[in-house]
């Protein structure tokens, strides 16, 4: 009969790392079941995460930061053009009367920190090389793997497999398609980059984002229309990097050959419920968030936080406290509604989109008080 653990969680992406690293310190047991070999993983290239303040200070308090392990780059400038150079907002940490606005991090080192502090620990019990699959929710858990025959047991299940869930799939979640009709290619380029600045540029064709590294090279972030794709041909060997120049004007000049390290397509489902019974799912299993807002990872952290500070009340009659579970559905609905807002009114260069990005800009610009709260919002301090 195998051993039961308090929580088995589906994913050891950096959700499901970080869950389990946070409920194993609350001294619950986790079954950790991956489906790709959990190693550190080697690269050569910055694949950019943006951390938020407040994901950070989270971090920080449960000892899970190291800033040279995980190459972190404090941001102290943040830049947004809104389509054309009249309407341009600056922000920067003295706004918040801090050292910084937030830190890019390497996501492939960030996520071989979190996966090395995993393996040390002696709640977590690593299952990898496992394709785990569920059809339906009974107490307890029980989760198969598709190629053996081991069965992994638990009284709560965290599922964060990523986009398209096959965990939702296979557990009849309601959910909805979202299609932002959009790919995003990252590319890490030599550049003298000396300031601590990042930069977010919404344009007709796309949303782009150039995000310091070090002093000699960046990272840009170019999530294009897809009707556009064809004509910056990223992927050929005609690349269009002058078009691409064109975007990222005035603050990018003279790019080097850019390396394309990742490409995403933003064609995704949301969950309109993210718990069923004693199943939660968190990160882009529940919901793929558009990377303009930078997001995605932190929003898990948030929830993940949440379940932290409230993991004496976590459980309550077998199965997950409905009174947290409704502080993060809160939260959830909140955000979705705000990035929803946003992608429907500055998307796309049309005249309702260059009416908002204009008052916008413009009552950012005149007001410190609405600033300051706006701010806020994006470098997540409550
Ligand atoms: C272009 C882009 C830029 C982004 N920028 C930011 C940013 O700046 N800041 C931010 O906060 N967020 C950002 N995000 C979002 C962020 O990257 C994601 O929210 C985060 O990486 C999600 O991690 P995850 O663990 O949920 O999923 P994943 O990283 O996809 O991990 C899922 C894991 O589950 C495993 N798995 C899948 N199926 C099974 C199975 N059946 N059994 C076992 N294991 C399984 C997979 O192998 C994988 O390891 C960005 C996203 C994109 C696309």
């Amino acid at each position: 009969m195998p051993k039961k653990n308090d929580f088995i969680i589906v994913g050891g992406g950096l959700v499901g790392c970080l869950a389990s690293l946070i409920l194993s310190k609350k001294n619950y047991t986790i079954c950790l079941v991956e489906k790709k070999t959990f190693k550190h993983i080697i690269s050569d290239y910055f694949t950019p995460l943006s951390l938020t303040i407040n994901t950070i200070q989270f971090l920080k308090k449960n000892n899970l930061w190291d800033s040279s392990y995980i190459k972190a780059n404090e941001i102290k400038e943040l830049t947004v053009k809104l389509f054309n150079s009249f309407n341009v907002v600056r922000f920067c940490s003295d706004d918040l009367h801090r050292e910084e606005l937030g830190s890019v991090v390497d996501k492939s080192s960030f996520l071989s920190y979190l996966i090395d502090h995993c393996k040390k620990s002696k709640n977590i019990n690593i299952v990898d090389e496992a394709d785990a699959y569920i059809d339906n929710v009974t107490s307890p858990i029980k989760l198969s793997q598709t190629q053996s025959k081991l069965t992994i047991t638990g009284d709560y299940l965290i599922v964060t497999d990523g986009a398209n869930s096959q965990f939702a799939k296979n557990l009849n979640m309601e959910r909805h398609s979202f299609d932002y009709d959009q790919t995003s290619y990252m590319f890490n380029t030599n550049y003298q980059h000396l300031s601590k600045g990042a930069f977010q540029i919404f344009s007709r064709k796309g949303i782009f984002a150039i995000l310091p590294f070090n002093d000699n090279s960046v990272s840009i972030v170019a999530s294009i229309y897809n009707e556009f794709i064809d004509h910056f041909a990223f992927e050929s060997e005609n690349a269009n990097f002058d078009m691409l120049e064109t975007e990222l004007a005035p603050y990018l000049r003279g790019i080097d050959k850019p390396k394309l390290i990742y490409k995403y397509p933003l064609n995704t489902s949301r969950l309109v419920a993210w718990s069923k019974q004693n199943v939660i799912f968190l990160g882009n299993s529940s919901q793929l968030i558009h990377p303009f807002g930078a997001q995605g990872f932190n929003f898990a952290a948030d929830c993940i936080q949440v379940i932290s500070d409230k993991s004496e009340d976590l459980l309550l009659d077998g199965e997950f406290n409905p009174e947290i579970l409704n502080i993060i559905n809160k939260k959830r609905n909140t955000l979705l509604k705000r990035i929803d807002f946003t992608s429907s009114a500055l998307m796309r260069n049309s005249f309702s989109a260059n009416v908002c990005s204009s008052v916008f800009s413009r009552t950012i610009n005149l007001s410190s008080t609405l600033r300051r709260s706006f701010l806020k919002k994006i470098v997540g301090m409550n």
